[in-house]
């Protein structure tokens, strides 16, 4: 339910506010407070089928009542009407409204030398993050899992390196304690409706990376990242990484439409994977553009020294050099949409 409340100013109104919050609270129910210039609204989680909303419309102070039939809550654009932006390490790097993440590195971590030297050339080419996998979620049981502790222990060395904050997986919650220096917990396709790892999360204040499943509906991805907001944290940045169809040619089909449904339905920034949505390298660079101009959050992109000789995605991955191309096309698409946006009546993205 949300409660729509005239901008509150004055002491007199911030009391009525304050009455009307904790007559709320009061019955159980959780609230949310969304402040706008016009207008203020009360977001309320729980059982609301025993509020009254005529009941509620007698405050002098509400303007309006109305149920939110979604059955995502914290995450509805209806509870939190502004963008949300994502602060990451400390507000280092900002997502959403604007602010646009550029997460690029290996799909997973192999050695030092490879961790090290990918991370100085992609922030030479204008990334903002640094992604490498040291948990591996693989398909095969005989394929390279990952180095684990030591692959996060790399990944450290690479951000002293470079001051690139880290995004990582985490495929188990027994591992929490390794990601204490990790700046974004990814949770991966596979992993999107995990729900023990995602209530776990939810009791964190770490930004999650949730990526959506190969075979879910953004609504389903909007409810596993309510789990985590229900639990109290609100950091999430949602990505669209592709899903399963009938199509063969590109590894998953990227579902671009996403991104303008996620604006719609939420206020959480969406970033697109253009590299496990086409499992192709020459793929990465047109979905890298048609992402930015469809005006997604930021983009997440495998980057390798030696994509032939990569222990996992070696196929998709784009040498350091081909990042660098990516990377300033990217400005200009975003610099070109930002103009059609400024020119249009409604906003394109
Ligand atoms: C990854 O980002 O390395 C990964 C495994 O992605 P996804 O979960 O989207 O398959
Ligand atoms: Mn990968």
């Amino acid at each position: 339910m949300i409660i729509i409340v005239n901008a509150v100013s004055g002491a007199e109104k911030e009391r009525k506010f304050s009455d009307l919050v904790h007559w709320i609270e009061s019955q159980g129910l959780k609230t949310h407070i969304s402040r706008g210039d016009f207008t203020t609204i009360i977001g309320v989680v729980g059982d609301t089928m025993k509020l009254d909303p005529d009941q509620i419309r007698s405050f002098d102070i509400v303007r309006d009542v109305k149920r939110v039939s979604e059955p995502f809550k914290e995450a509805n654009r209806k509870f939190h009407p502004k963008d949300s932006v994502i602060e990451i390490a400390g507000g280092k790097v900002k997502v959403g409204h604007g602010n646009f993440a550029m997460i690029a590195g290996p799909c997973s971590v192999e050695t030092e030398e490879q961790i090290i030297g990918i991370a100085k050339s992609v922030k030479a080419a204008g990334a903002n993050m640094l992604r490498g996998g040291a948990f591996k979620p693989r398909t095969s049981p005989y394929s390279f899992q990952g180095l684990g502790a030591e692959g996060i222990k790399l990944l450290l060395e690479a951000k002293k390196e470079t001051g690139l904050p880290l995004v990582t997986e985490i495929m188990d919650i027994k591992y929490l304690p390794l990601f204490e220096e990790v700046d974004v917990i990814q949770v991966g396709a596979r992993n999107m409706q995990n729900f023990e790892l995602l209530k776990e999360l939810g009791r964190t204040n770490k930004p999650i990376l949730l990526k959506r499943g190969l075979a879910n509906t953004i609504t389903e991805l909007l409810m596993s990242a309510e789990y985590i907001m229900s639990g109290g944290n609100e950091n999430i940045i949602l990505c669209e990484r592709g899903i399963r169809t009938f199509e063969t040619a590109t590894r998953n089909t990227l579902d671009l439409s996403a991104v303008p449904v996620v604006h719609e339905l939420s206020h959480l920034p969406i970033i697109v994977d253009p590299s496990h949505s086409t499992g192709t390298a020459k793929y990465v660079k047109p979905m890298s553009l048609a992402a930015a101009a469809c005006g997604a959050d930021g983009l997440i992109i495998e980057v390798h020294n030696d994509p032939p000789h990569a222990l996992c995605d070696g196929a998709q991955s784009l040498r350091p050099e081909e990042f660098a191309d990516v990377a300033r096309s990217v400005q200009i698409m975003r610099a070109a949409a930002q103009e059609v946006n400024a020119g249009a009546e409604t906003p394109l993205a």
